[in-house]
């Protein structure tokens, strides 16, 4: 089984939580379908159960970068992130003391399991250390190992890109060969050195170290498309198959791993990119960064993001990577974290209704009993977004039984004043109908 000191209490929670059975978990766990990222240095990490047949997740990055570098910024960002409903939090810090920077995000996130992408630091770290790019490769390997003494609980890992893929996506016709930052770093080192990407040349040291702490491999997609008229090309593809067979060695060695993906893509190729990673990859968790379904969405990516999230969560993908409005053209605020994440939380919900069908449609009929009764404090307690909810209602005052849209001629109370509709409708005969299929 790919993860050690799990025991029956977390998964019976887990199980509760997700309204699955132990044993389902169990046999995910040990295929390496679900993955639990929870590093053994840490204590009170809320265990969040990541993969097959269970509530997509949601992640929120926060972190500092060469421009920007207010620590306090980013403790609140995590605090939003954990208020809000974020499942994870990774720090993507390029600015300030990376190290210091990192203990203070654990700490801000808990009881969130906490990501890091490891190539940032090495390689800002190494390019100082060393002058150039001629950084020694188990450098990098032994900025993984000090992310995972801290308690790191998962990290993107750009295995996938080889030496040949680089020189490749180089030479290729995209419009943007590489829009990954630590994509784009291994692939400097690999060409500026001629050397093998370094963890491709340190994996079997790499597994042992995340096997040990039961960290979670994240493996990066250095070539994911920065455009939807450079998806599905065969660098992303010869990557996906990359990634797929390093999943495929680290499960059967015992060690927990997701692959991420697929950047910018159109709303058509979601589902086939989904269903190809997980033939390709024995169906490990997939982590998706947007799909962003449109280039054009300057300003609004986080809702550019959110179609193609949902589309690719009603199809299989696991995890979401939320973006923010700030997107494509700054470090975001505060606020830019909170909206991303709603965004988000939406598209995952979206693509369980989906996904898990009735297991996770009894919020929505919550909320739309309330929305026929006109029970304003219910509804607003169900949102993702309860000061905004309530803000909106009372912006013109409240006079009204119903809301300012349409006042006395409002449905509700014109179908009760003189038909009496809505009597006697229970959230139990709802549900009892839902769960028979029928529909009228
Ligand atoms: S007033 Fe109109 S919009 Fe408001 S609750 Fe009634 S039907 Fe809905």
């Amino acid at each position: 089984m790919p993860i050690k000191n799990i025991d029956d209490a977390i998964l019976k929670d887990i199980s509760v939580e997700e309204g699955v059975e132990v044993e389902f978990l169990k046999r995910g766990i040990m295929h390496g379908r679900i993955i639990l990222p929870m590093n053994v240095k840490r204590n009170r990490v809320k265990p969040i159960a990541i993969g097959e047949g269970l509530r997509t997740k949601v992640n929120v990055n926060i972190g500092t970068s060469g421009s920007v570098s207010d620590i306090d910024m980013e403790v609140e960002k995590a605090r939003v992130a954990a208020i809000y409903g974020a499942d994870t939090v990774m720090d993507l810090s390029t600015g300030g003391n990376i190290d210091e920077i990192r203990r203070s995000l654990i700490e801000a996130s808990r009881p969130l399991p906490f990501g890091t992408v490891p190539v940032y630091q090495a390689w800002i770290e190494g390019v100082k250390k060393y002058g150039s790019a001629g950084i020694p490769s188990d450098w990098f390997i032994s900025t993984v190992e000090q992310h995972l003494r801290d308690g790191v609980d998962f990290m993107t890992i750009h295995a996938g890109i080889s030496k040949e893929l680089a020189k490749k996506a180089i030479k290729s016709m995209r419009i943007m060969p590489i829009v990954s930052r630590g994509g784009s770093m291994i692939a400097v080192w690999m060409l500026e050195n001629n050397e093998e990407n370094p963890y491709l040349q340190h994996w079997d040291y790499l597994i042992e170290l995340f096997k040990e702490y039961n960290a979670v491999i994240s493996l990066g997609d250095a070539l994911r498309p920065g455009t939807v008229v450079d998806a599905f090309d065969a660098l992303q593809i010869e990557e996906l198959v990359n990634n797929a067979k390093l999943a495929r060695d680290a499960v059967s060695k015992g060690v927990q791993v997701m692959i991420e993906g697929p950047g910018h893509m159109t709303l058509e190729k979601i589902a086939a990119d989904v269903k190809l990673m997980k033939s390709l990859s024995g169906r490990v968790p997939y982590y998706v960064l947007g799909p962003l379904v449109t280039d054009i969405a300057v300003g609004y990516d986080h809702i550019a993001a959110a179609i193609g999230a949902a589309v690719a969560a009603a199809n299989g993908a696991d995890i979401i990577c939320y973006l923010t409005p700030s997107e494509h053209l700054s470090l975001p605020n505060v606020e830019q974290v909170k909206e991303g994440l709603i965004a988000a939380k939406i598209a995952a919900h979206a693509g369980d209704l989906i996904k898990l069908g009735e297991r996770a449609v009894k919020r929505d009929i919550d909320m739309s009993l309330a929305r026929a009764r006109l029970d304003w404090n219910t509804q607003i307690a169900l949102s993702f977004d309860r000061e905004k909810a309530r803000s909106i209602k009372t912006q013109f005052g409240e006079t009204e039984r119903s809301c300012s849209m349409c006042g006395q001629y409002c449905v509700f109370i014109l179908l009760e004043k003189y038909l009496g509709k809505r009597e006697g409708v229970k959230l139990d005969d709802i549900l009892a109908r839902v769960l028979k299929g029928v529909t009228l």
